[in-house]
């Protein structure tokens, strides 16, 4: 029954006028084979090409038909072969025999040739059936199995429908909860493996209910990081369970944090960049006029930066921001902000703190930095201070930046090595 050839008939029976009346009513549609006695027909389906569909006598002076039939269905090649009993024995003892042995119809002679072929055809039909089944189930198999994903269904019952190796190499399933097929015990195990698992319980009993589609990120308590994706399962219109794929984004997410890292740090100091600057200047200056906080600005710039580049190299040039900023990252709190704008050039942002306080804490540095020798060479710093009350009504919070600029101009012009804070008529 491959391709266009057609179909297969092993037609079994001692007599052969039998066989030759079989024979001539099927010889049109079917490629006939023929065996007179049970031992032939056993050696018919010793493979490895066999019959699409069996004939079969029962009384035959060798092996009985019944034993042959029982013995073709504890054989892997040749268990799903229809078997058609064409007898004279005509009991409904021997038809219900015949049916409980494996047999798939009982057909009692003199057969009528219309009938045979109705029925003949009505077994291969069913057999293309199963076959175009399985070779579906196959297929779908092989492509469960051809994503990296990890993919599991369930029917609206909780009775799991399906899954792939992925899906239980990915969360590691013990045999006994995928023996038992219920969504419960996979709900159970999946959530104990979460960080959040116990928070994520009621969701998900929520989501299984709704026709919603959903994705979401799992963080598992190993460290990795799952998308999940689910959707109901629909079947001519009706939803029939639920769809839930898995991908481990792990890989990415760490890649992506690095990326994220980069692209807000200085490299050379591991301060926070002028582009993430700008964000905090605004997040912190929203912050602190909501809940009427202070909020301060340093801006600082080594003195004579150039002259260490020019007459000792860039390498100690590098190595005094190094230092640095190793030094404003101890001194400062933890809730200030350092960043490096570029250049010998620094700025520290400090939320609650009001001038004085910012005032006292870049003095200290000053004098932390004065005290330090890189080299045995003394570095000085200028530094200018701009805080929340120097803004007018309705300036932006980079005003705020400006004019700690300008204050740290002010500082430079007055014989740098000092602090000054921002004076408006200056
Ligand atoms: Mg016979």
């Amino acid at each position: 029954m491959q391709n266009n050839h057609p179909p297969k008939i092993l037609i079994v029976d001692d007599e052969p006028q039998n066989i030759h009346l079989l024979g001539q009513t099927l010889k049109n549609d079917y490629q006939i084979i023929i065996a007179t006695s049970g031992h032939q027909a056993m050696d018919k389906l010793k493979g490895p090409e066999y019959p699409d569909i069996i004939l079969l006598d029962v009384i035959m002076p060798d092996i009985n038909g019944f034993d042959i039939c029982k013995e073709l269905k504890t054989r892997p090649e040749t268990r799903d072969i229809p078997v058609i009993f064409v007898t004279a024995m005509d009991s409904h003892a021997n038809e219900q025999e015949a049916l409980e042995i494996g047999g798939v119809d009982f057909i009692i002679k003199p057969f009528n040739n219309a009938i045979i072929q109705a029925r003949v055809k009505t077994h291969l039909d069913i057999v293309r059936q199963q076959r175009q089944i399985k070779h579906s189930e196959a297929l779908l198999k092989s492509t469960l199995e051809a994503t990296k994903d990890g993919i599991i269904v369930f029917d609206n019952s909780g009775k799991l429908l399906m899954l792939n190796q992925n899906f239980i190499m990915m969360w590691g399933f013990p045999p006994e909860v995928i023996a038992s097929g219920d969504k419960d015990q996979f709900l159970d195990y999946g959530l104990n493996q979460l960080v959040d698992g116990d928070a994520r319980r009621e969701n998900l009993e929520m989501l299984w209910q709704s026709d919603n589609k959903d994705s979401s990120e799992l963080e598992l308590k190993d460290g990795r990081i799952f998308s999940r994706y689910s959707e109901p399962l629909i079947q001519d219109g009706d939803k029939v369970g639920r769809v839930i794929s898995y991908t481990d984004i792990s890989t990415q997410k760490i890649l992506e944090k690095q990326l994220t890292r980069l692209s807000i740090t200085d490299p050379l100091t591991g301060l926070y960049n002028r582009r993430r600057l700008h964000e905090i200047i605004h997040d912190e200056f929203i912050r602190a006029t909501r809940y009427q906080r202070e909020l301060s600005v340093l801006m600082m710039d080594i003195d004579h930066f150039k002259q260490f580049n020019d007459n000792y190299g860039h390498e100690i040039g590098d190595q005094i921001l190094e230092q640095l900023s190793s030094c404003m990252k101890a001194h400062f709190r933890n809730v200030d902000w350092c960043c490096r704008m570029g250049g010998e050039e620094f700025c520290v942002i400090m939320p609650d703190a009001d001038l004085a306080g910012a005032m006292d804490a870049a003095e200290r540095f000053r004098q932390l930095i004065l005290a330090m020798r890189v080299d045995d060479l003394t570095i000085t710093i200028s530094i200018g201070i701009a805080s929340l009350h120097d803004l007018e009504p309705g300036e932006d919070p980079d005003e705020l930046l400006n004019y700690a600029d300008k204050a740290l101009y002010t500082a430079k012009n007055n014989g740098r090595n000092q602090v000054k804070h921002y004076q408006p008529k200056e």
